[in-house]
């Protein structure tokens, strides 16, 4: 019910090439293989939403969807034509950021995207929440630090809400008992977990776990979801 439609409408490569900020946008972000397109996929209510970020060589671009669009959107973000007022009051962007942790990425590249990241993190104005998306089995690695690093330097905390998402919380942990340790997470990989975020400085952002098999987390992620809808 709180989505209608969802449809790909740009890749960027920079801040220029992402469409005009005539609506809110999310970002998702985190290594690949942690689950992101199936988490997206949940959210949205589809089978597979075509993922472009997978195809060889598209791994570097911020891929736009569009939500709860018209039809026409599409056209007239792609080609210019004006097809007049075609944006609906709920509808907002969803942005696949690149998944990093590919081995083979040249250091150019890296440097490129990370340089657009910051950027983007810094001036993108309708920019509302960041999902950053880590594996509950595995908790943070170095190159989480360096995101959360980039989130609580760049990130006007008034304007974006960053959340964490554990992805792929399917099964209750044994001896994952402590007070604030949601029962999904090894005590090990929770501690690690908040200790990266306090030394990063995003020790405030709320932590979502969630599961794309059990639809665990669905209706806590949208909570911010609206945050980007509601602009
Ligand atoms: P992406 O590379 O971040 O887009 O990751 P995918 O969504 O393609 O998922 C990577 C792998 O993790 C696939 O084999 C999925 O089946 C698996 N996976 C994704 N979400 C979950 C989840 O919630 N629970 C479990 N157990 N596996 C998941």
């Amino acid at each position: 019910a709180l989505v209608r439609r969802t449809v790909f409408v740009t890749g960027a490569v920079d801040l220029k090439g992402c469409p005009s900020p005539d609506r809110g946008e999310c970002a998702f972000i985190g290594r690949s293989n942690v689950g992101k397109s199936s988490l997206v996929n949940m959210l949205t209510n589809r089978k597979s939403l075509a993922f472009t970020s997978k195809t060889p060589g598209k791994t570097q671009q911020f891929n736009y969807f569009a939500v709860n669009d018209k039809p026409e959107l599409e056209r007239q973000i792609r080609y210019g034509d004006d097809v007049g007022g075609s944006k609906d009051r709920d509808s907002f962007y969803i942005v696949d950021l690149p998944g990093f942790g590919f081995a083979k990425v040249p250091q150019k590249q890296r440097q490129q995207w990370s340089d657009f990241m910051e950027e983007y993190f810094a001036k993108r104005k309708n920019l509302k929440v960041v999902f950053h998306l880590i594996d509950a089995r595995h908790g943070p690695t170095e190159e989480d630090g360096r995101i959360m690093q980039k989130v609580g330097n760049l990130l006007d905390s008034n304007k974006t809400t960053y959340v964490v998402i554990l992805t792929k919380a399917d099964k209750n942990v044994k001896g994952a008992d402590s007070e604030k340790n949601p029962g999904k997470v090894s005590n090990k990989v929770w501690e690690k977990l908040l200790e990266t975020m306090k030394a990063n400085k995003v020790g405030y952002a709320p932590i979502v776990l969630t599961s794309a098999n059990t639809r665990l987390g669905r209706d806590e992620v949208w909570k911010y979801l609206r945050l980007a809808a509601e602009v």
